[in-house]
């Protein structure tokens, strides 16, 4: 789908087991930046590079054009086929320092944030080429200049990208989205992130991994959206967190419904923000 004539979007679909006998469809955005050469937003699991090359072929472009991967973070619906791209064309990873091992070691990552289906959404581990730095301009070529702006708290290494030519703002996964299981390492990280991103200079266009892309005047409000679905888990924790003998689970529980959120949609993942959170701020 084309956004801008420099940015498009591919949503690349895959499934996640959230229970022993339960898998829910899911999807990831990447993006797809035209210039003299090409950049990928992230690469979406595996198996994800056949999409992409056939897509570039429907726009007259050629995957041999690609000349970096930037990922906005390590996690396996991000950089699953970042692997199979690599071995096909010529180009290089980037990634922040701060998850360099965990795309490079898959087998590590899992062990830190075991995934129930992990190995079906990223089969091998990638070499990062390039780290990045909060801050750093990648000048791509003349039609493609990046800035790195670190943003963690959902991952240590989280990343957004700001394409200067087209003023647009790459969140990854760095933006929790209202009603939805939060998913994040750090509460405290993730808040002072998106504060940061809400005081930026103006974006034009905002490209999330989990969510339509937003523009104008719904870029603000889609990253105070953010804010506020952090302190009304946070608020959520906080009743429940003196109840005695209760297990993670529970305690998740009792959070999704305090959110108006059907427990249909308990994930593991979520239930590990939930263990983090206790631990960094009510313990
Ligand atoms: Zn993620």
């Amino acid at each position: 789908m084309r956004i801008t004539d420099r940015i498009h979007q591919l949503t690349l679909p895959f499934s996640l087991k959230v229970a022993e006998n339960k898998t829910v469809k899911r999807s990831v955005n990447i993006f797809i930046l035209l210039g003299k050469r090409i950049t990928l937003i992230d690469a979406g699991p595996a198996g994800s590079e056949e999409k992409i090359f056939s897509y570039l072929e429907e726009i007259g472009r050629s995957p041999d054009e690609i000349k970096f991967i930037l990922l906005t973070h390590s996690h396996p619906d991000h950089m699953g086929a970042a692997a199979a791209i690599k071995k096909n064309v010529a180009c290089k990873v980037g990634i922040h320092l701060a998850e360099q091992r965990w795309l490079e070691d898959i087998d590590y990552q899992f062990s830190q944030r075991p995934v129930p289906n992990f190995y079906d959404l990223v089969n091998e581990s990638v070499t990062a080429d390039i780290l990045l730095k909060d801050g750093e301009i990648l000048d791509i070529d003349e039609l493609l200049r990046i800035k790195v702006i670190h943003a963690p708290g959902h991952s240590p290494g989280s990343s957004c990208f700001l394409l200067q030519q087209d003023n647009a703002l790459f969140t990854g996964d760095a933006i929790p989205i209202k009603h939805i299981p939060p998913i994040y390492d750090s509460w405290h990280e993730s808040l002072s992130s998106l504060e940061r991103l809400e005081n930026l200079p103006y974006a034009k266009y905002l490209l999330s991994a989990w969510h339509d892309y937003r523009q104008e005047d719904e870029v603000q409000d889609f990253i105070s959206d953010g804010i506020e679905w952090l302190y009304a888990v946070y608020t959520a924790l906080e009743k429940f967190k003196q109840t005695n003998n209760l297990s993670t689970h529970h305690l998740a529980t009792y959070v999704l419904k305090e959110l108006n959120i059907s427990v249909e949609n308990y994930h593991p993942l979520y239930e590990r923000t939930v263990q983090r959170m206790i631990k960094d701020l009510f313990s």
